[in-house]
């Protein structure tokens, strides 16, 4: 696997290798490292559907809002190489803010949490406003800002993204469609046995912890169950994952039912006095921090996927 230094050199790699394999045999994986099995699936699935396959590297300080957050996010960048390679990549590249972002002033200083606003984007659509975008500010931003830089970099490619971070896919595929030649790939969560999403951050809890943090999945379950009980009214689905999460080493910031296409959360139809979506398609969504630690997770309750 070769690494690269910076994403000049990861771009000259990538025209490379379209003009070796053609243009749309190149997987791409953007990650911040720390890497684990929910990472690789990304990364082998590349591999199986791409003639070359290349990641990247980069802990964005645009996406944290939160400077403790990011002097804690775990970096061991000597075993994520050595996990991307095995996995089937071809090529790592990395780079510094100011590589990135040679225009910001701010990002000079390799210190920035949250966009600048020479770089901030407009948030018109409604799923850079809410849940993630309310709870994280300037989080969906520092998204859009650096996926925007890492597809320019690399550009035309199939890129895969997890299904965890579900409004983060909403913010992908609208950004792609300024780009020619990115498809967008978006890959199922993968979980331990007791249901918790893999996530970098999950390094950082205790074994209690990690018990507790499982408890999300369940109210994802509860959801789901709902669902497929018949049950449409979006407050009574909600008010099932809440009960699940009444534990006092939680602390919920949001849970959410929404139309994973339209972004939908008003439930205009009325049936028998009662507020119900004609849809058949719904995600239940929660964020909750237990100690210091946020996690995210989501689940389609129609049968849209195979979890
Ligand atoms: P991150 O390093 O957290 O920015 O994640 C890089 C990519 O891996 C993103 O597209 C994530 O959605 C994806 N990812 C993170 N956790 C998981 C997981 N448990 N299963 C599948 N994909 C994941």
């Amino acid at each position: 696997m070769i690494r690269l230094p910076d994403p000049r050199s990861a771009s000259r790699w990538c025209a490379q290798q379209r003009a070796r394999c053609g243009d749309d045999a190149l997987g791409y994986v953007p990650t911040m490292g720390a890497l684990h099995r929910g990472h690789l699936s990304l990364v082998e699935r590349a591999a199986r559907e791409n003639r070359a396959v290349c990641a990247s590297i980069f802990v964005n300080p645009l996406q944290f809002d939160d400077a403790d957050d990011l002097r804690r996010y775990p970096r061991n960048e000597a075993r994520d190489h050595d996990l991307l390679e095995r996995a089937g990549c071809d090529m790592v590249y990395g780079g510094t803010l100011a590589e990135f972002f040679p225009e910001s002033e701010n990002a000079a200083a390799n210190i920035t949490v949250n966009p600048p606003d020479a770089i901030i984007v407009s948030d018109t659509n409604a799923f850079m406003r809410d849940l993630e975008g309310a709870h994280r500010r300037g989080h969906l931003q520092g998204v859009r800002a650096i996926v925007e830089r890492l597809f320019a970099t690399v550009g035309a490619c199939n890129a895969y993204f997890g299904a965890k971070d579900f409004q983060q896919t909403l913010v992908v595929k609208d950004l792609a469609r300024a780009f020619d030649g990115i498809r967008v790939v978006v890959c199922p969560t993968v979980r331990e046995p007791s249901g918790l999403a893999l996530s970098s951050r999950n390094q950082r809890l205790h074994a209690d912890q990690l018990a507790v943090a499982a408890q999300l999945y369940q109210a994802l379950l509860a959801a789901r169950a709902e669902w497929r009980a018949g049950r449409r009214e979006r407050d009574a689905i909600e008010a099932a994952m809440r009960e699940i999460l009444r534990d006092a080493r939680i602390t919920l910031e949001y849970v959410a039912v929404r139309d994973p296409e339209t972004w939908d959360d008003i439930w205009e139809n009325t049936i028998n006095d009662t507020k119900t979506n004609a849809t058949t398609r719904a995600i239940a969504l929660v964020a909750a921090r237990i100690g210091a630690v946020r996690l995210i997770d989501n689940l389609r309750l129609d049968d849209a996927d195979q979890e």
